[in-house]
């Protein structure tokens, strides 16, 4: 293995005094070159004696970066990250520069990690790197909508069930091509629904019987994807960007709560965004406007009517699981001749949401019996006392034993530490110019109002 490499080494005049001399760097990284299978070529070798580390006119660091920035090395060689700079910004932004043009940099003695000086350029190359993220993330987002605005295809992501989504080339942008296989469903369902009446149920139904392959080819149709279908106003010739946005989960569901919460990750979904801000992309039409708007007009009659629509709240309704099969039990209703009876019913006997069939047997239940019965068992428990008074002392004792006093004191503390992080994070980068005074002004009342709150709270769990 012979790698070729570049060595680079600095002493700034008040440092020559000391054993770091040009000659005993150079002679180091030389040694080590030979003991890693590096070879360096001696045009490589790049010296810039008595120069500051604070800055960066140095000519052997110059003629370096140029090099690199020709693709004309894969590696440098330095004796430490305070030789490539004195400042902590530099050694950050030289790192970084080198590594965008392939150039790894191996250090002789890097820095442990062990003194602060070392943490805060660890905690710098984050800020840094998290600030290019937002900000290239921010650019891609206005980039994305700025196009979206001038109707340019290649901001959607993919194309609806109906057509197919040709990339774009060195010649023209992105378009959506008409796949006439399934443009046919997409009128058919259309169809159906406004002229026919056909309900959802109905067609879905219907696509499966005919065995008309979904877009992944799969032969089974879900009431929501023909439902999706029928709102996507991608089919009256307006595809559109900017129609769901990503924000803190606001339910927490069934499912979530039997996880125990939260999922740690991702506390966020998708929600749709009003409809007034959804900007519009022409494509090639498969239904008149006129079409789109009764099946909208439609749907939203049909929302009205729909069975599990809840006027009136019932007891139990999003509480309760079936013993049988795990799912959850949902309100339904059962118009008789003479009035409208309410079930709960076990999602899992529901042969329509299932591959294969109905999962569970269990019959559903009749909301008026087993309301009562759940509520007088409510009663008779909270009118025992010594079963309240014994469930009392039960939360009290495990209360105790977590002891939240304690716990919200640890919270504070750390968020003390991170905000007092922070702070100097920013002072340094405004003392380093990577910050203006502005930017500076700016950030630190916040921070000061945060960390003066913690105190305040701090303060009061002590005394
Ligand atoms: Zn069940």
């Amino acid at each position: 293995m012979n790698k070729p490499a570049a060595i680079y080494t600095r002493v700034s005049s008040d440092r020559q005094k000391q054993d770091h001399t040009i000659a005993s760097q150079t002679a180091a990284l030389m040694e080590y070159a030979k003991t890693n299978g590096y070879v360096v070529p001696p045009e490589w070798v790049f010296q810039d004696e008595g120069y500051s580390g604070a800055s960066l006119q140095r000519p052997g660091l110059e003629t370096l970066r140029d090099l690199a920035a020709q693709g004309q090395m894969a590696t440098v060689l330095i004796y430490s990250p305070d030789r490539l700079s004195r400042k902590y910004a530099y050694q950050v932004l030289l790192t970084e520069e080198l590594s965008r043009c392939g150039v790894e940099i191996v250090f002789l003695k890097s820095p442990a990690g062990g003194s602060p000086e070392d943490q805060l350029v660890v905690q710098f190359q984050g800020m840094i790197a998290e600030y290019e993220r937002a900000q290239i993330a921010e650019r891609s987002r206005r980039g994305k909508r700025h196009k979206a605005q001038q109707g340019v295809v290649n901001v959607l992501c993919g194309a609806p069930y109906g057509y197919r989504y040709m990339k774009k080339t060195d010649t023209s942008a992105a378009y959506y091509e008409v796949l006439e296989s399934q443009a046919g469903v997409v009128r058919m369902v259309f169809e159906m629904y406004t002229k026919q009446q056909l309900n959802i149920r109905a067609i879905t139904r219907l696509l499966n019987q005919r065995g008309i392959p979904t877009r992944t080819g799969k032969t089974r149709w879900e009431r929501s994807t023909v439902w999706g279908l029928l709102r996507n106003p991608a089919y009256q010739g307006k595809a559109c960007y900017g129609k769901t946005e990503q924000r803190p989960r606001q339910r927490i569901t069934r499912a979530l709560r039997q996880r125990n919460g939260m999922p740690k990750r991702s506390n966020s979904s998708g929600h749709e965004r009003p409809r007034s801000e959804w900007i519009t992309v022409p494509v090639p039409a498969l239904v008149s406007e006129q079409t789109f708007a009764l099946a909208q007009e439609q749907l939203e009659r049909n929302k009205h009517h729909a069975q599990r629509r809840t006027l009136e709240p019932t007891l139990l309704q999003g509480m309760l699981v079936c013993q049988k099969c795990g799912y959850a039990l949902y309100r339904c209703s059962v118009r008789t001749t003479r009035r409208r009876l309410y079930y709960y019913r076990c999602s899992g006997s529901d042969a329509h949401r299932q591959l294969k069939g109905a999962l569970c047997t269990n019959r559903p239940i009749r909301q008026d019996y087993l309301d009562p019965l759940v509520w007088n068992e409510i009663i008779r428990l909270l009118e025992n006392d010594t079963l309240l008074q014994a469930e009392i002392d039960r939360r009290k004792e495990a209360i105790r034993n977590t002891d939240p006093r304690q716990q919200r004191q640890e919270t504070l503390r750390r968020e003390q530490a991170r905000l007092g992080n922070n702070s100097e994070r920013l002072i340094t980068a405004y003392q380093e110019g990577l910050l203006s005074l502005s930017q500076l002004r700016e950030r630190m009342p916040e921070l000061n109002k945060r960390a003066k709150t913690v105190e305040a709270e701090l303060q009061s769990l002590e005394t």
